[in-house]
Formats: structure tokens, C-alpha cells, sequence
């Protein structure tokens, strides 16, 4: 975390120079920052010691909470009132951006083979926002496994298609099956991953998609192959309209100029207090935003929180839905953060365009290292980036373990803050599952995951 967090700081805040304690139960409210502008810029070891500050309101926050901040709780609304606070007290503008918005429940997907070889399917996932159906067909599959041209799909028609996850977003696949006629997708895993959970766009020419394991797959195909194999595909969707709310805050100098957005989401997942995922990336713009602020430079900086982020990028995509072309026009880049307190972390950056150029030359210039990742779709920049905004983001590792690669170059986990009151266990997050790299095409809403 110490050594993590300065290189960090000092990009951000270098990027945005250039691109232009309470009782649990009780409100908590921000502290004030302990240094004044008079006292020249931080050193990365105070700018570490606001950012916990902020992450140690968060824990009390959930701790006073039912230890959570989800979504929909009374945890996310105090987690609003101390983000509104401190950007107040800051000297940004504040406003709660409200809006109501359709998420997926609790879809149900079963395939069952009802003719020819009997094949165990282990489990069957239905894909985040994939269409509800029922169809029962012979089972067909692409000329190529990947299924990524309508080529592939010659023999679709009628059928319920076999495809491999890999090369383009489930998205396509499903709506090339759509195009040749198919009547509903089974996408399995790549070799060795074990089950499949995907996420489609949010269009209307998909069938009902849904994921199984590479190893049900591998079997589906070898019996598929022999002919004669007949399943029924069963998804029952199930979709909530939820009200949101996002915070946005603007310097008040900025006016009509372009801006800088800094955003990260204020939501936790349901079963934990949500520190690493994400207090970390808030308190991290929070002490951006106070440090620029208090130096004079936040001319041009826009701070986002983000709602219902866990339920699939709900609040940034209502938000980015609700801007007209000149106020899209308006903004010079996007930067997310988004679990940026590992304890065993990296330095993971992502992105495209003016701000990931920013950062990577800045860290180069620094002689820090980091790893490029590709994670489009994962977080709340994927709206930023279907805008075609460019955008940059930072990801410092989830619960996974570093790879043998990654410890070599990143080091062993750091020993905790020393004035380390951050007690919360490792959050339960599916952000921990998901895979490191991913990609969707620009034109599709955010979370189409492929290999
Ligand atoms: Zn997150």
C-alpha cells in the first residue's frame, strides 16, 4: 500500500495538472485535511495517511451499518453523505445525479438433453441481461469453435448453437447466432477455466445465451459431432427497475470547460463493508480532489461516485445515458479507480487514449513498475470508453493471490498501514472471479466478457 499508492497519487494528480471519527450508528463526518495549502505539496507518505483517513470512515460507516454499503442501504446513503461532505468542504459543487434504472435479479438457466447421448452439463449459468426463451433443438456447432463471423454459423438455423468462449464478446456470438436463426446459445468455457458466468450487452437482437464448463462443452461438442443429440433450453430472465444515485461534484471555477472526470463507485457488494472494493478508489479521488483543491489546480476536475456499480454499472451508465452530445463533448478523459488497495497488490493500469498515455509516461518517468491490463467492461469506464472518451484506470489485484510473475516484480504483500484500523476481511466480491483480461467492442455497453 505505501509503496503502492504515491505512484498513484502523483500520476493522478500530475494528469490532471496537465490535462487542464464518530460512533458507529451516528453520521460520520470527514476530518478535515491536516495540512493547508501554505504547507506546499504532500509527500506521498501524507497524501497515504488522508487516504486512510477516509478509508477508516468507510469501515466505520459499514460497521455502523449492518457491515455493509451496498446498494439500496442505509450504508450507501451514509457513504454518500461523507463523499457530499468532504467534497463540500473541499469547495466543489455538489449533486446527487438520481435515476431509475432496469437491473437483472436472479435469471435461471437449465439445458437438459432430451434426445441422443446423454452428456453431464455440470453448471449452466444464464448470462447477465441474456433474454428470456425456452427452445428445444438439435444441438449445432460453428465451422470454426469460436464463432465470431456469421460464417461460422451455417448449420445454425433451427438449432440451439455450441460455440467456445474466445476472440469476440459473447455479445457477438449471440447476436450471429441470432442473425443465422439459431434459436439459443451455450457459450463453454476456454480450456482449463471451469465454469462459464457471461455478460451480454444490453440489445435486443440476442437469443437466450447462456455458459457452461470448458469440460461440458468439450463433451457437448464431441457428442454434437456424432449427430442426433436433441436439448431443451430453458432461461427465465428476471429484470428490477431500481433507483440509483450518483455524486457528482465540479470545481466551481471550471464553468463551460472541458473536464477531467475522476470517478470510482461508492458501492459495496451486499455481504461486506466493500474497502478494497471499492472505499479504496473513492478515498483515493477523495484525496485527489482535496489535495488539487487545496493547491489550486482542481480548475477542470469533475468527481464521480458512482451507484449500483455491483449490480453492473448501473449508476455510471445512467449517468453517461443522461448527457447530451455537448456535455459529452466536454469531457477531455475519464480516470477510474476501482480496488486500488490490494494488500498483496500490483500496479495495474488500463485503458486507451490521452489519459492512459498520461499515466504510463508518468510512471515510466518515475522508473515504477507496472502491468498493463486489459479489463474493458469490468468497471465503470467501460461507458466512458463506448463514448469513445478516452480513458485510464488504475487496479491494484482483488483477493487472488499475485502470480509467480506478478510477486517477482511486484514483491511480497506490504505489511499493513501502521495506523492500520482497516479490520475488514477479504470482501466477498465477484470482481475476485472475474478474469484480468477481457474485451468488448467499443460500440457495446459495457461487460460483454470474452477471453
Ligand atoms: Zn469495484
Amino acid at each position: 500500500m505505501r509503496r503502492l499508492l504515491p505512484a498513484a497519487l502523483a500520476a493522478a494528480a500530475l494528469f490532471a495538472c496537465t490535462s487542464e471519527a464518530p460512533q458507529p450508528s451516528e453520521p460520520v463526518s470527514p476530518a478535515p485535511a491536516s495540512q493547508g495549502p501554505s504547507e506546499g505539496p504532500w509527500t506521498g507518505e501524507q497524501l497515504t495517511d488522508r487516504v486512510f483517513a477516509h478509508l477508516e470512515a468507510f469501515q466505520r460507516i459499514a460497521d455502523g451499518n449492518a457491515g455493509t454499503r451496498a446498494h439500496d442501504t442505509s450504508g450507501y446513503d451514509a457513504s454518500l453523505d461523507y463523499a457530499e461532505q468532504s467534497l463540500a468542504r473541499a469547495g466543489f459543487t455538489t449533486s446527487r445525479h438520481t435515476s431509475e434504472a432496469v437491473v437483472e435479479e436472479n435469471s435461471t438457466a437449465a439445458v437438459r438433453v432430451v434426445q441422443g447421448t446423454q452428456v453431464d452439463l455440470g453448471t449452466v449459468e444464464p448470462m447477465t441481461r441474456t433474454p428470456g426463451g425456452e427452445a428445444t433443438a438439435p444441438v449445432a456447432l460453428t465451422t470454426d469453435p469460436l464463432g465470431c463471423t456469421l460464417d461460422d454459423y451455417a448449420a445454425a438455423k433451427g438449432a440451439v448453437v455450441l460455440v467456445q468462449r474466445g476472440r469476440c464478446p459473447f455479445t457477438e456470438k449471440s447476436a450471429l447466432a441470432h442473425e443465422a436463426g439459431a434459436l439459443a446459445l451455450i457459450v463453454y468455457n476456454a480450456p482449463g477455466q471451469g465454469d462459464l458466468r457471461g455478460e451480454l450487452a444490453d440489445r435486443d437482437d440476442l437469443i437466450p445465451s447462456v455458459g457452461i464448463s470448458d469440460a461440458a462443452g468439450a463433451a457437448l461438442a464431441a457428442a454434437a459431432s456424432e449427430g442426433g443429440i436433441v436439448v431443451q433450453v430453458t432461461v427465465e430472465e428476471s429484470r428490477e427497475t431500481i433507483q440509483v444515485t450518483n455524486l457528482i461534484a465540479d470545481w466551481p471555477g471550471t464553468g463551460d470547460g472541458d473536464v477531467l472526470v475522476l470517478g470510482a463507485h461508492l458501492d459495496s457488494v451486499p455481504a461486506g463493508p466493500g474497502i478494497n472494493d471499492n472505499a479504496s478508489g473513492v478515498s483515493l479521488a477523495l484525496t485527489l480532489a482535496e489535495r488539487l483543491a487545496a493547491e489550486g489546480r482542481a480548475d477542470g476536475l469533475r468527481v464521480a461516485f458512482w451507484g449500483a456499480e455491483e449490480l453492473g454499472l448501473v449508476g455510471s451508465g445512467a449517468y453517461v445515458k443522461s448527457l447530451s452530445q455537448e456535455e459529452v463533448g466536454r469531457i477531455a478523459g475519464y480516470v477510474n479507480l476501482d480496488m486500488v488497495a490490494s494488500t498483496n497488490g500490483l500496479i495495474g493500469l488500463y485503458g486507451a487514449g490521452a489519459p492512459f498515455e498520461a499515466f504510463s509516461a508518468e510512471l515510466e518517468r518515475h522508473d515504477v513498475g507496472y502491468q498493463v491490463l486489459s479489463i474493458t467492461g469490468a468497471s465503470d469506464h467501460a461507458w466512458f470508453e463506448s463514448l469513445d472518451i478516452g480513458v485510464a484506470g488504475f487496479y491494484t489485484g482483488a483477493g487472488e493471490p499475485l502470480s509467480g510473475d506478478e510477486a517477482q516484480r511486484f514483491g511480497a504483500p506490504p505489511t499493513p498501514h501502521a495506523t492500520g484500523a482497516i479490520t475488514s476481511p477479504a470482501t466477498p466480491s465477484t470482481r475476485s472471479q472475474r478474469p484480468r483480461s477481457a474485451s468488448a467492442s467499443a460500440t457495446s455497453p459495457p461487460r460483454a466478457w470474452t477471453a
